[in-house]
């Protein structure tokens, strides 16, 4: 029995730092199985960065969130909790300056052909020319031969998406338009200033590995509303403690320096048997710097060589409706290193269904430029943006908007930040982390993959203290059998090579 569980045989207690996805996921888990569990959250609301509240009686989000056809995990949850809160899939559009560049069908709709064949067929792109599509096949090797290892993860963590996108012969046209807007809404930056790795992880996740994989559906309302309300609700009937507006400062580790027995915010103090980290990069930093017993270890040290992006989510209100084709855009070749995406809320959420006038909300990643403006500068760009989608827009006046300002918000994966991103187990044996930024095997990514940490960090606590039984984790669906077939054809290649020397890394 380990030191944690001999201390307190009863019910362990267990602080977990931080409300997103990944905190609440672990303190549902572990209250579940019994134990004593204090989620502590600096911000008012749960949710971190999917959270929302309403201000003078209308909803305001920090960005609109989709669910992927491949977010299990979250779909299982949302069953358990026998919850109803996605709107049907829908098909979505991109646009750029020159108006509507592709649309994509319901995947799911479509005869399935194996994978990524679909995603090239069924994709409607309205300009781009057969040759560029096809300059992506070499590509292919590279998906194959990145398995989401440690391994695969150092080696191509060393290049940007775009140094690879060129050294495989990706023409520069299907580049501009449409890996890269899919690196800026994907990985929340331009392909120079994301990590091939973390491109590769993430294109084959959401679009390459399945035919469906690109599904995707959304909230009816708020997500603040739709789950974190009644999950919060279930966490709290299962024992869990929630405390919003409480920052954690520091951690005080046991004379021996390797197990934490307490967390501060401020002065405050709560005792712990372990403890989860589920807050983002920005949010670790800070704890770091001002926590000497952090501080000591270069683990937690390395993480200051980590970044995160600004992001910044607005949401419009028309006076009068405007004719929106698809409910959920992408946009692209507007502003050079920012993309954004546009939202039809009448046709996503129920409360907006009969407005009298459009809901908008338009989100900006990478939006470092725009964050100093006043909202009164804002609201007019967002407004020539849309319009340079769908003029109508142009006509219409807003007779009301909400600004969010997400400055150093959301994990930046760039070229070489693999070796400093922190796996589940650190140095200290009963601290662990959960996020989005983790590395793990799992597979998923952003929500999903957040939401799958937190419960891999709350089965550490289980292994930890011997109460309870750990959470079900659904894997990522496997691999098609021909793409098993290639990964396999390219490991045994790989190891000829290398046992003739003609290989020497990765
Ligand atoms: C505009 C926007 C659009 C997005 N779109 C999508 C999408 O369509 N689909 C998708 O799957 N994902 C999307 N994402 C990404 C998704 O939001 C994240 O992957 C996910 O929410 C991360 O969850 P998390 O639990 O890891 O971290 P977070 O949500 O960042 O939660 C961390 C929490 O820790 C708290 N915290 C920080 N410091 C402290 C401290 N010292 N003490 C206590 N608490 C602290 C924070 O307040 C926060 O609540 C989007 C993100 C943004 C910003």
């Amino acid at each position: 029995m380990t030191n944690a569980a001999a201390a307190t045989p009863q019910r362990p207690r267990v602080v977990v730092v931080g409300a997103g996805w990944a905190g609440l996921g672990a303190t549902h888990h572990l209250a579940q199985q019994g134990y004593e569990v204090t989620l502590l959250e600096a911000g008012a609301h749960p949710g971190g960065l999917v959270a929302g509240w309403e201000t003078a009686g209308k909803s305001v989000e920090a960005g609109i969130h989709g669910f992927w056809y491949p977010y299990r995990n979250i779909f299982a949850l949302t069953d358990r909790l026998a919850l109803q809160p996605f709107t049907p899939y829908t098909r979505s559009a991109q646009y750029s300056p020159q108006g509507l560049e592709v649309e994509s069908p319901l995947f799911q709709a479509e005869p399935y052909l194996p994978s990524p064949l679909g995603t090239f067929v069924y994709t409607d792109f309205k300009r781009l020319p057969l040759a560029d599509l096809l300059s992506a096949l070499p590509l292919l090797h590279a998906v194959v031969d990145f398995d989401n290892s440690p391994e695969a993860w150092q080696y191509y963590d060393r290049i940007s998406a775009r140094e690879l996108f060129r050294q495989y012969g990706v023409s520069d046209r299907l580049y501009r338009d449409a890996f890269e807007p899919m690196l800026l809404v994907g990985l929340f930056a331009p392909g120079e200033q994301c990590s091939a790795a973390a491109a590769l992880g993430m294109l084959y996740y959401f679009i390459l590995a399945h035919q469906p994989d690109f599904d995707v559906r959304w909230c009816r309302g708020t997500v603040g509303a739709e789950i974190f309300r009644p999950w919060t609700q279930a966490i709290e009937a299962a024992g869990g403690t929630i405390l919003p507006h409480h920052r954690v400062t520091a951690v005080i580790a046991d004379e021996g320096g390797d197990r934490i027995t307490a967390v501060m915010c401020g002065e405050e103090r709560f005792e712990a048997d372990a403890v989860i980290f589920a807050v983002g990069i920005t949010g670790l930093k800070k704890i770091v710097a001002s926590s000497p017993t952090l501080r000591q270890r270069a683990a937690f040290r390395d993480v200051q060589n980590l970044g995160a992006v600004d992001v910044l989510a607005t949401r419009l209100w028309f006076d009068r409706k405007v004719s929106v084709p698809l409910p959920s855009n992408a946009c692209f070749g507007f502003h050079a290193t920012t993309g954004w995406t546009f939202f039809d809320l009448n046709a996503l959420h129920d409360a907006y269904r009969d407005a009298p006038g459009s809901v908008i909300e338009v989100d900006y990643y990478h939006a470092n430029q725009l964050l100093p403006l006043a909202d009164g500068e804002i609201l007019p760009l967002v407004q020539q943006d849309l319009a340079g989608c769908i003029p109508a827009f142009g006509e219409a006046r807003i007779v009301d908007a909400h600004v969010v300002r997400l400055p150093q918000a959301v994990s930046h994966f760039a070229p070489g930040s693999y070796r400093y991103l922190l796996p589940r187990h650190t140095p200290f044996q009963n601290l662990f982390m959960a996020g989005d930024w983790i590395t793990n095997r799992h597979g998923s990514w952003s929500q999903e993959k957040a939401y799958v940490t937190g419960l891999e960090a709350a089965n550490a606590v289980v292994e930890l203290c011997h109460q309870g039984q750990p959470a079900d984790i659904l894997p990522v669906i496997p691999d098609e059998p021909h793409l098993q077939w290639a990964r396999s054809l390219n490991q045994s290649v790989k190891a000829c090579l290398r046992g003739l020397g003609l290989l020497a890394s990765f």
